[in-house]
């Protein structure tokens, strides 16, 4: 008997989840000491430094169970977003909150809706209840606006009877796309009301659009629609995963049927407190991310490399063609290149686009080595 036999159609497909490549394990693998990692979308100035201040107060009490209602975030979270208590449902990370509603919604036959290109935790969650996978074409490497971003209406042409759950990245990643407002909105009055929308807004603080716009400004009209936040990227919490939904209360009842009891714990809902406290962290962060993707954005252009516009943390950098050339190298091969200098990005074949490195922003001493390193690597090419 093979025991991966005994596992549901939906796990047996799965291909676990690649991080990005550890800073220790290159350091032991290099024999590097200095190494950088633009590769996770990590917060390169730290974590917010009320949210750790705040830490050292929970840490005598850690014999104790968390609150499994996580009453003092969400009183927090409703006062700073104006939103109501019981709108709000808290997460191991926000990925939990993208499992709770393929869990909740999805049956085996029935499908998840997503578009190419996106967040790779959708396929993931989707297949753990063995949901099958509607995914729609994205929008044309070439698109003026948005390369490779979501195709709304080709989004709402395959939805069919069988879709339960809806997953939007705005903006996403890897691509750094966003969808306005408006495309949005419009998007939303047309999705079956028996479909559920999940917008996956990890990166949306770091958006500077005038024409973008926070998605719980609809939760009082869409019963089905479901905003994802995280403490992961912008207060740079990855490490005590923490993160949060705002969604009708209808959709938070059933979330509490299926969550742990105690599904986050205490250091992170303290933390979290804290960090939603701390504007001038925020503020640095913003400033740090716009500084050094402008500098990206300018070396790509000197050098006549193509990237995709992003308006997150990160960005897409073509490394298959430099002043309209080949330079006989795919995205993993500038990845491989990057290790032996130190420096860690993240390759991405795996979303299809191979020709491709995503970097994430880092701070100014970062960023410069990462182009002067890039810049070595182009030079080799033959
Ligand atoms: C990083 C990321 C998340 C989730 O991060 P958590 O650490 O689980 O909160 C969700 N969506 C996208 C698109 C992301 O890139």
């Amino acid at each position: 008997m093979n025991i991966f036999n005994l596992a549901h159609k939906g796990i047996q497909q799965i291909q676990p989840y690649a991080p990005g490549k550890p800073l220790e394990e290159l350091q032991r693998e290099y024999g590097i000491t200095d190494a950088i990692k633009l590769a996770s979308n990590e917060n390169p100035l730290g974590s917010a430094p009320k949210a750790l201040a705040a830490l050292n107060d929970a840490v005598g009490s850690l014999n104790r169970y968390p609150d499994g209602a996580g009453f003092a975030l969400k009183q927090k979270i409703a006062q700073k977003f104006g939103v109501e208590y019981g709108q709000i449902c808290l997460g191991n990370g926000s990925n939990e909150i993208l499992e709770f509603a393929v869990r909740t919604f999805v049956n085996a036959d029935e499908n998840v809706l997503f578009s190419e290109h996106s967040f790779a935790v959708y396929a993931l969650a989707s297949l753990a209840v063995n949901a099958q996978l509607n995914i729609v074409k994205a929008l044309p490497k070439d698109h003026p606006s948005a390369p490779y971003g979501h195709d709304l209406p080709a989004m709402l042409a395959a939805i069919n009877p069988k879709t339960r759950v809806i997953f939007v990245a705005n903006p996403n990643n890897p691509t750094g796309s966003y969808l306005s407002q408006d495309a949005l909105y419009d998007f939303l009055r047309q999705v079956p009301k028996n479909v559920i929308v999940v917008l996956d807004q990890a990166y949306y603080e770091f958006v500077d659009k005038p024409d973008f716009a926070d998605a719980k400004m609809w939760i009082d009209e869409f019963d089905n629609v479901l905003v994802a936040y995280t403490f992961s990227k912008l207060y740079g919490l990855p490490g005590l995963r923490i993160g949060y939904s705002l969604s009708s209360a209808k959709l938070v009842n059933l979330f509490d049927r299926v969550r742990q009891p105690f599904n986050t714990n205490s250091l992170a809902q303290i933390a979290a407190i804290g960090a939603l406290d701390d504007g001038e962290f925020v503020q640095q962060t913003l400033d740090n991310n716009q500084r050094n993707m402008q500098a990206i954005v300018d070396f790509c252009q000197d050098a006549g490399l193509a990237y995709l516009p992003s308006v997150g943390n990160f960005m897409c950098v073509d490394v298959s063609h430099q002043g309209g050339k080949a330079t006989g190298k795919t995205g993993l091969d500038v990845y491989d290149a990057l290790l032996y200098h130190g420096v860690i990005v993240r390759p991405v074949a795996s979303y299809a686009m191979p020709d491709f490195i995503r970097v994430t922003i880092g701070t100014d001493d970062e960023t410069a080595r990462f182009l002067t390193a890039l810049k070595a690597v182009l030079a080799s090419c033959p």
